[in-house]
């Protein structure tokens, strides 16, 4: 599943290429996705310029002055660009086509979506999907600080606190356990037993782990946008996640392997006491 580093990098890989490229037909194949794609379209993107891509928690916001297209790409979506677009396969659900080339829609299992928000409907950052996101994990607004006061009266382990996304966006499962190792807690403590200084370590960890992430991402962007089948998701050198059994790189203890609310955590029981 495309987490916030994938996104980041498709939005970086995007927007040098469409923004200010105008609109000239969209082709929708297939308008059920997670949500139906807007039956009027063509009719809001044909003529238009993309004046830029934003990006928040995981949606992309393709800025069309007038309204934002929001695009998610669910459980195996994809969002490309191709100056000379190849036939058309069985996933590639829409194509916007504009005067430098087309940006297709893939999405195999069509969890994605692609939804329309007039600017005369209010703003953005109010649109119901994106109005309870938590703080973007590269802003200002988030530190060890903001960390320490939202896990206050926060009984869940220090895992799922993250993962729920409330109070930091973009801390998937993998990431999750990585920050955790590399802040050096246990996946299970307590949120809102985290000290001040654990809170500090742990925002510089996330946002150590995300960059990381996103950095690989980018090394690999040519085949992430260009015109090869592959879809370029990447992963990080874990250190934690996926290595259950295999020695620390710290300290040669063997990697544990739990499970959180159905989902696989990876720790270290050495480097991680509590
Ligand atoms: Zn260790």
């Amino acid at each position: 599943m495309p987490e916030l580093p994938e996104v980041e990098v498709v939005r970086r890989g995007l927007h040098p290429r469409v923004a200010g490229r105008t609109v000239l037909a969209v082709k929708v194949r297939e308008r059920r996705l997670r949500w139906p794609v807007p039956a009027d379209l063509s009719d809001r993107l044909v003529g238009r310029r993309v004046l830029g891509i934003d990006r928040r928690g995981k949606y992309l916001l393709l800025d069309f002055g007038e309204g934002w297209l929001i695009v998610h790409l669910g459980m195996s979506g994809n969002f490309r660009f191709f100056e000379g677009a190849p036939v058309a396969a069985r996933h590639d659900h829409v194509d916007i086509i504009t005067d430098a080339g087309v940006l297709r829609y893939t999405d195999p299992r069509r969890f994605g979506a692609m939804l329309w928000h007039d600017r005369l409907d209010g703003p953005l950052q109010a649109h119901p999907l994106l109005a309870s996101l938590g703080v973007e994990p590269f802003s200002a607004a988030f530190d060890g600080a903001s960390l320490y006061r939202a896990s206050r009266g926060r009984r869940v382990s220090a895992k799922q606190f993250l993962l729920a996304g409330r109070d930091v966006v973009g801390v998937g499962n993998i990431y999750a356990s990585e920050s955790l190792f590399r802040a050096g807690i246990r996946p299970t403590a307590r949120a809102e037993r985290l000290s001040r200084a654990r809170c500090d370590r742990l925002a510089r960890t996330i946002r150590e782990t995300l960059s990381e992430a996103i950095e690989r991402g980018g090394s690999s962007l040519r085949d992430f946008v260009g015109s090869s089948g592959e879809s370029g998701y990447f992963q990080l050198d874990c250190r934690v996640y996926g290595r259950a059994g295999d020695p620390c790189r710290d300290c040669g203890t063997a990697i544990r392997s739990i499970r959180q609310q159905q989902r696989a955590t990876y720790f270290c029981p050495v480097c991680q006491p509590r």
